[in-house]
């Protein structure tokens, strides 16, 4: 069942139109006048709309315009009913954003059949829409974590730093790696590591504000994105990151593991900092001089 809207200022038409798709189980909605009939479209969205061209007040053509003008509405199929036949009429109809035309008095059958088509044409369209979000949410994730990928975080970082430069705001990167997990591995397995991993992941989410971004930016090297986060509130977030996770208890079978990380933190503003490059850079030496000095450790640029 859909619901359709029939814009036509003949009380006569727009009846016979509303008991041939009321028989075909759809609801209909009626306005006799191009104003109601917009008004209609915008709160009630129908899935169609059957219009009239030629009505008191503003015509078909401006109603179709308005409609597919408006962003809210502009999916909506509009099919013109009119006995305005012309082919420069059917022409100017279609090329303001109609999908179809039927002459009037119209054929019962003939109506039913272009109604389908485009509810059809449309629940594919949308379906389509659904599935490319999907594939757009897939493309930019790490399948392992759940956490944004390497490549979707290097867009950020460029796109946000612009930001901050541009409106004079904080911006912090903490890049993070997992301490000796090659050993991890090599004792536990490879896959109680990607369990590790995964729930590093997890633990990521919870820590982190919904607003924030993070990603898994290699093997077992993370990075986050901190917006309006000074030096000071980037540090003891890297410390309560590493805390967490130091804490953690990693169950497989009747063993619980812990793992460490080393965390290095950047922010700009800072002298050193002048691009997006030179954020991700200075977080990743921060993080090599937390190995370095001994692990299990945060670094600040
Ligand atoms: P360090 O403290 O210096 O970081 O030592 P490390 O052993 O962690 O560093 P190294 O870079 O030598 O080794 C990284 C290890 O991470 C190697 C690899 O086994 C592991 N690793 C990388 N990606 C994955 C993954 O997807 N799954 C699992 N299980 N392990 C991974
Ligand atoms: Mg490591
Ligand atoms: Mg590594």
């Amino acid at each position: 069942m859909a619901t359709i809207l029939v814009i036509d200022d003949s009380k006569l038409m727009a009846h016979v139109a509303k008991g041939i798709l009321n028989r075909c189980d759809h609801e209909v909605l009626l306005a006799s006048d191009g104003e109601s009939g917009i008004d209609i479209a915008l709160s009630r969205k129908p899935d169609l709309i059957l219009l009239d061209l030629i009505m008191p007040g503003i015509d078909g053509y401006q109603v179709c315009e308005r409609i597919k003008s408006n962003k809210s509405t502009a999916e909506i199929p509009i099919i013109i009913v009119t006995s305005k036949a012309g082919p420069a009429d059917k022409v100017r109809g279609l090329e303001i954003g109609a999908s179809d035309y039927i002459g009037k008095p119209f054929d019962e059958g003939e109506l039913v059949a272009r109604v389908n088509t485009h509810l059809r044409i449309k629940e594919l369209y949308e379906n389509l829409q659904v599935k490319n979000r999907q594939l757009q949410e897939l493309a930019n994730k790490d399948g392992l974590t759940g956490l944004y990928n390497h490549r979707f975080f290097q867009d950020a970082v460029h796109r946000d730093f612009q930001k901050a430069v541009r409106y004079h705001e904080n911006i912090s990167c903490v890049m993070f790696d997992i301490d000796h997990f090659k050993n991890f591995n090599d004792t536990y397995g490879h896959q109680t590591g990607d369990m590790v991993l995964r729930t590093l992941g997890n633990v990521i989410a919870r820590i982190m504000r919904d607003t924030d971004l993070s990603a898994r930016y290699g093997g077992e090297e993370f990075a986050l994105l901190l917006y309006h986060t000074d030096h000071k509130d980037v540090h003891v977030f890297g410390e309560r990151l590493r805390a967490a996770i130091e804490e953690k208890e990693f169950k497989k079978d009747d063993l619980v593991l812990r793992v460490t990380i080393s965390v290095g933190v950047a922010t700009y503003p800072h002298d050193e900092i002048s691009d997006a490059s030179k954020l991700i850079e200075c977080a990743d030496k921060a993080l090599y001089r937390a190995k370095e000095s001994g692990r299990n450790r945060v670094v600040v640029y």
